[in-house]
């Protein structure tokens, strides 16, 4: 007998157990909680819309701070950050170590990039050391060799997959 192809996957479909439902902080609220997000020192679970609610506090905080009042200045601030270069994802995971407050699996990701990092790049010293035309101690390092091996490690940087984004506070 032939086996369609949706019998097939459906047969292979693990039953995942429902689950647990988490009360959303804002006691009122019926929706269960999604995630858990740090509102002034506290560690609040959260369904989807009171996130959002806190979100938007954070935005508009962050627009009074900037000075961003009208639709015009908000979207030039947007078009002038999405012109700026982007960060490299070294630079994202060193500012992800530097900032407290982020759910502890950021610290894990930003940690496992730099030891993926660490053993996947060569060693320059040891393919240097052997070089006789290696300056000599005190002697300038060859702009146009530094130049190549800063673009060399963005081009190592840049081959790693793209971080997810995580809300800087
Ligand atoms: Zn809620």
């Amino acid at each position: 007998m032939l086996a369609l192809p949706g019998a097939i996957m459906r047969s292979r479909q693990v039953e995942k157990a429902p689950r647990p439902f988490f009360q959303c902080a804002h006691m009122e609220c019926t929706e269960p909680a999604i995630l858990r997000r740090d509102i002034k020192g506290i560690e609040l679970k959260l369904c989807k819309t009171h996130d959002l609610f806190y979100v938007q506090q954070e935005s508009d905080e962050f627009c009074r701070v900037e000075g961003l009042d009208t639709v015009e200045q908000k979207r030039d601030w947007m078009l002038a950050k999405l012109a700026s270069p982007r960060p490299t994802p070294a630079e994202h995971w060193a500012k992800v170590l530097k900032t407290p407050g982020l759910i502890h699996q950021a610290y894990e990701m930003a940690n496992h990039f730099f030891a993926r990092h660490t053993y996947s790049a060569p060693e320059p010293d040891s393919a240097w050391s052997s070089n006789s035309s290696e300056p000599a101690l005190g002697e300038a390092p060859d702009p146009d060799e530094q130049a190549a091996f800063v673009a060399w490690l963005n081009q190592t940087a840049r081959e790693e997959p793209e971080p997810p984004e995580f809300a800087f506070p």
